[in-house]
């Protein structure tokens, strides 16, 4: 399986769910098989009893699992039905870590959040990734990981970490990193600012993770001398530099990406066979 983890900055709410259900759904579009974990930072075990003025509907899985509307999202864009695993929350895992340390699996020793609910956040991610959300029983090729919140909080910490762990656990060759940050547009000329991207990537960094795609959400699509600074600040080549306006419907999204090189940058990267034809003349 390989690993494609979606991360947030600047602003919450910056479109990380409808990036990371493109960008799934594109690779499905390749014949891949795809499957998709969503990261909540919260410390509900689910989102069944949040508020929904607050939080937005909970989304009811066939399993029963009441989880975020993000999962929704998932199911729609790629026709698959997920289950309760497919959402992670910090309440799960400290569930399951305590009920570990009171059964005695940690032998005596002193249970802390790193290593020890890092470590189950690994491995909860390495056994969703290998089942099947589309009915074919096959192993999934890819699978898509949202991290919820926005990188830098408190909250998301263990999950960053644990995800900074990971990919020398999988190999760097198989997992890839994508920061969506954004690029306010000012004034009546749209003039549009890179600094807020420069300084989540330079957060995401300082946490052990190096962006390999910066998906740049804007008001307007950002043009080519945009992305050569934020290639050069960020130290991310200018063709893994994505720009994704802000558009009519987010169905529109998938085809915006692809129109930006996405999956042949991703099949490259992540050595996914050949890019299909019509992406390499872009
Ligand atoms: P996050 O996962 O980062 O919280 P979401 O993916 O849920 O963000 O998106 C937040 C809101 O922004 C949603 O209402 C979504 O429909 C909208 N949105 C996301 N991406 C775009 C886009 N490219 N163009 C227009 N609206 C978008």
């Amino acid at each position: 399986v390989k690993y494609i983890v979606v991360s947030g900055g600047v602003i919450s709410g910056i479109g990380k769910g409808i990036i990371a259900s493109s960008t799934a759904l594109l690779l499905r579009s390749l014949g891949l098989h795809v499957t998709v974990l969503k990261v909540d930072p919260y410390l509900n075990i689910d989102a069944g009893l949040m508020n929904p003025i607050e939080h937005g509907e909970v989304f009811v899985l066939d399993d029963g699992g009441e989880v975020d509307l993000d999962l929704g999202n998932y199911e729609r864009f790629l026709g698959v039905t997920t289950t309760r695993n497919n959402n992670i929350t910090t309440g799960k895992v400290y569930n399951q870590v305590i009920e570990k340390e009171r059964r005695g699996d940690y032998l005596g020793k002193t249970v802390q959040v790193v290593p020890h609910i890092t470590d189950e956040i690994q491995q909860w991610i390495q056994d969703v990734s290998k089942v099947a959300v589309d009915g074919s029983g096959v192993e999934p090729d890819v699978c898509v990981i949202e991290l919820g919140g926005t990188v830098g909080d408190i909250e998301s910490a263990p999950f960053v970490e644990a995800m900074r762990q990971f990919q020398f656990r999988v190999g760097r060759e198989n997992i890839c990193f994508m920061h969506v940050s954004l690029v306010p547009a000012l004034g009546a000329e749209n003039e549009l600012k890179t600094k807020p991207t420069q300084a989540s990537v330079r957060d995401l960094r300082g946490l052990g993770l190096m962006p390999d795609f910066i998906m740049c959400r804007s008001k307007i699509p950002i043009e080519r001398s945009i992305k050569e600074k934020i290639s050069m600040f960020c130290n991310v080549g200018v063709d893994q530099i994505i720009s994704v306006p802000d558009s009519r419907s987010i169905y529109h999204v998938p085809l915006a990406l692809r129109n930006e090189g996405l999956v042949t940058q991703l099949c490259l990267r992540l050595n996914l066979g050949p890019p299909p034809a019509e992406s390499l003349l872009l």
